[in-house]
């Protein structure tokens, strides 16, 4: 009869568990979602009144009537910090946007090739600044279909982390590594460097938000931590994959992985 007893309580007690545990779940998920939408708001919100800045400081920067070089020099150092900042909350909203699944992919087929050719032409400047021989591993034609918008920014950050962390004198590649993932069908880029490289303890931060090795030296090359993530989320949305590795003093490889996507039908 005891054994009876006990057993029910023991039936009663799981399942009030269960009923109260899914409550606290629930409430958890509600407050998961709106803290997430309370980021994507406010960074979209903040947008306005930083381009109302950067215009007005536009304006005095072109004002002939401000004569004074410390003036001058305000004006440009509030223009540089503000510029940041539109940066830092461009990258929030995007963050946000792929938090909340609200950023829609716009599909094509076009030559990643002809992509890397591309890039590669256009961080020749930034590379020759610092003496870096920038190299581009890639030739023919090659049809892939994804986010051309994202890819490209997905390889400008991290051909920009490589030629921001080597030094003067090194070398970066670009390089097509091939098809790839069978029939579904894919291609795989890397990104090489022999640069200041990255120690295995901070490897498996890299791809958090904010993160950086070190901060100062980061903030003053124009860093905000949040590259990486964003590249992590482009990879995710285009259902592959990013490996690093990395020796500290040697350089560092990022591999990429991208599956081709189905083009949605017009309707
Ligand atoms: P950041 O804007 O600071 O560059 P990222 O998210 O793009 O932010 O990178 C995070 C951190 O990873 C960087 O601050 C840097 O410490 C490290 N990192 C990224 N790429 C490289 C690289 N190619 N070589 C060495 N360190 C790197």
């Amino acid at each position: 009869f005891y054994g009876a007893i006990s057993f029910i309580a023991l039936l009663t007690a799981i399942m009030l568990g269960h009923v109260v545990s899914g409550r606290v779940v629930a409430n958890m998920q509600q407050a998961y979602i709106r803290q997430r939408q309370f980021a994507a708001d406010a960074s979209h919100e903040l947008r306005t009144p930083l381009s109302v800045i950067m215009a007005s400081a536009d304006l005095l920067s072109n004002d002939k009537s401000i004569q004074s070089p410390f003036l001058q020099q305000v004006v440009q150092d509030m223009k540089d910090e503000v510029k940041k900042m539109s940066n830092l909350v461009g990258s929030l909203l995007q963050l946000a946007r792929s938090d909340n699944n609200a950023e829609s992919l716009d599909i094509k087929e076009f030559d990643i090739i002809a992509m890397m050719e591309q890039l590669g032409r256009k961080m020749q400047p930034l590379a020759e600044k610092k003496s870096i021989t920038l190299n581009v591993n890639a030739s023919g034609e090659v049809m892939y279909r994804g986010d051309e918008q994202k890819i490209q920014q997905l390889m400008l950050i991290l051909v920009d982390n490589a030629v921001k962390y080597t030094p003067e004198g090194g070398t970066v590649t670009l390089s097509y590594d091939g098809k790839g993932l069978g029939n579904l069908g894919g291609i795989h880029f890397s990104v090489k460097d022999n640069g200041i490289g990255i120690s295995a303890e901070d490897l498996d931060k890299l791809f958090q938000r904010f993160f950086r090795v070190d901060k100062a030296r980061s903030r003053s090359m124009g860093g905000n931590g949040l590259g990486l993530a964003i590249a992590k989320t482009i990879v995710d949305a285009h259902h592959g994959n990013i490996d690093v590795d990395s020796e500290l003093g040697k350089g560092t490889v990022f591999r990429v992985t991208l599956k081709n996507l189905k083009i949605p039908k017009k309707n």
